[in-house]
């Protein structure tokens, strides 16, 4: 029996703990970037800010050995499904860090060529804004994603909420749709 099938109760409050903690502290994430915003993620793994302090030691190459997107960048029309086949070949349980005003909404480029929010596209975990963020916020946002990971539930009920978000997400108005200032 996996540790996402085992039964609820007080056992299974202190095997999540465990896991949570295990995962906070070895997340890796895919090597991906897309636009502006992925210089100051660059600068978030190098020497000076040193991601790897936080147990995020490589960015990994291959999705599958990757749990974590970070979307750096505005996501066009062309590379929505990109982003999504490298999503569905990450390993679960996966989280996704929406990264910049660009990633999270379409930022300034409110046109048919950007999709209006990655999440859109797959279920964005954690928002983070800027234009360009700074590699501290990043790590910040990071440290907010492991609070999330370490009181995350186990089995059907993280299953669950996961498939929620995403129904919910993709089911949005997206926002060119929106009757805003602009329309
Ligand atoms: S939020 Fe700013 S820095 Fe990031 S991709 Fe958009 S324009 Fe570039």
């Amino acid at each position: 029996m996996g540790v996402e099938e085992a039964p609820s109760g007080f056992l299974l409050t202190t095997i999540e703990d465990l896991a949570g903690y295990l995962r906070k502290a070895s997340v890796w994430p895919v090597t991906f970037g897309l636009a502006c915003c992925a210089i100051e993620m660059m600068a978030a793994g190098a020497s000076r800010f040193d991601l790897s302090r936080f147990g995020m030691e490589v960015f990994r190459a291959s999705p599958r050995q990757a749990d974590l997107m970070i979307v750096a960048g505005r996501v066009s029309q062309k590379m929505a499904p990109v982003v999504r086949q490298v999503y569905d070949q990450m390993s679960e349980p996966k989280w996704v860090l929406s990264m910049g005003v660009c990633a999270s909404s379409g930022g300034m480029f409110n046109n048919y060529a950007i999709v209006q929010g990655v999440d859109h596209v797959v279920p964005v975990d954690i928002y983070l804004p800027g234009c360009p963020p700074r590699p501290e916020m990043l790590i910040n946002a990071i440290l907010g994603l492991h609070d999330h990971i370490q009181t995350a539930p186990l089995g059907a009920n993280r299953l669950e909420a996961a498939r929620a978000a995403e129904a919910a997400a993709m089911e949005a108005t997206p926002t060119f749709e929106m009757k805003g200032l602009l329309r």
